[in-house]
């Protein structure tokens, strides 16, 4: 064994490998949520990938072709994701009350 990152192995061969492997794959990891292309779940209809399965569902279903569900109840800022909203008003409508509107249960109200 030599050096693995940079890192002297000094260990059997067995207890190497399988230290070897932890050490491809944790770059890797962390990879994946920086780079959409190494994700296992690409999405067929736009640029975003995923490493769950489930989160692709939850993309397409929720979010991918869809107009963004939530929008500011101060400015016209919309985006896919409520977390969004509360973060945007936090920082850009300080003071005020932290909600987001539903975009899509407005419409089914009406
Ligand atoms: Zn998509
Ligand atoms: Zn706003």
């Amino acid at each position: 064994m030599g050096y693995v990152f940079g890192i002297n192995i000094s260990i059997g061969d067995e207890q190497g490998q399988s230290i070897g492997k932890l050490w491809s794959r944790l770059p890797n990891q962390t990879d994946l949520d920086n780079n959409c292309k190494t994700k296992k779940f690409p999405c067929p209809k736009c640029a975003c990938a995923y490493s769950q399965k489930y989160s692709l569902n939850r993309h397409l279903m929720y979010e991918c072709g869809q107009e963004p569900r939530f929008k500011c109840p101060y400015c016209e800022y919309r985006y896919k994701k409520s977390a969004n909203i509360y973060e945007h008003v936090r920082r850009r409508h300080k003071n005020c009350q932290v909600y987001a509107i539903d975009v899509l249960k407005i419409t089914e109200e009406t």
